[in-house]
């Protein structure tokens, strides 16, 4: 795995890091994000979009719904907001499984702890730290699959070489999913509708070029 650490000291500059980093990744990457509210994760998914020749301005917080999807030359660009997943089938509604499998998207997701259990293996966590006022540490770390673990994280059955290296069966990668919508496992404090609009407009989406 490797980490790689930028600052970014404005809205635009952190786009102009998510573009860049657009400019070099395939279709089917899925990127992650993680940050605080307000950090400027759509701003990352608005320079994500302009690095694959889409539509900057069309995107938006997906906040009120789960997905949005921009045609972009690169083919699409899926943003999706895992906080309003609620279920797998909720998850299902959206066509995960087949978004993955097809790999001719780039997929970001904000909110990735939510579905934690159904990210991919291989894939890009960019993570949004404010360190300043408009101070903003940004990193990405490729992850690839560490060493595998031995035993399925739900049942401990033991693993084979197929699947992710985590769970034994689809049966128990829903399982696992099934605590995180339960809340079992935790994701800090509620979040208010009123965090999720700062964020939206901590990120100016109405700024322009
Ligand atoms: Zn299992």
């Amino acid at each position: 795995m490797t980490v790689e650490i930028r600052r970014s000291s404005s809205p635009e500059e952190t786009e102009r890091i998510a573009s860049a980093m657009a400019m070099r990744i395939a279709p089917g990457t899925v990127i992650t994000l993680d940050g605080d509210l307000g950090a400027g994760k759509t701003c990352f998914v608005r320079g994500l979009a302009r690095g694959l020749g889409a539509d900057p301005h069309a995107v938006s917080s997906p906040t009120f719904v789960i997905e949005h999807r921009h045609g972009c030359d690169a083919g699409t660009l899926v943003h999706i907001d895992a906080y309003r997943i609620r279920s797998a089938e909720d998850l299902a509604s959206i066509g995960w499984d087949e978004l993955l499998a097809e790999g001719q998207a780039v997929v970001a997701v904000e909110w990735p702890s939510r579905i934690e259990a159904a990210l991919p293996a291989v894939r890009i966590d960019v993570r949004i730290r404010h360190v300043g006022e408009e101070v903003r540490e940004i990193e990405i770390e490729r992850v690839q699959p560490g060493e595998r673990a031995t035993a399925c994280r739900i049942c401990g059955a033991v693993l084979g070489a197929e699947g992710d290296g985590r769970f034994c069966s689809p049966r128990c990668r829903a399982a696992d999913l099934g605590r995180w919508f339960r809340g079992d496992y935790a994701i800090g404090r509620p979040i208010e509708e009123d965090d999720l609009a700062d964020d939206i407009r901590r990120a100016g989406p109405e700024r322009r070029d």
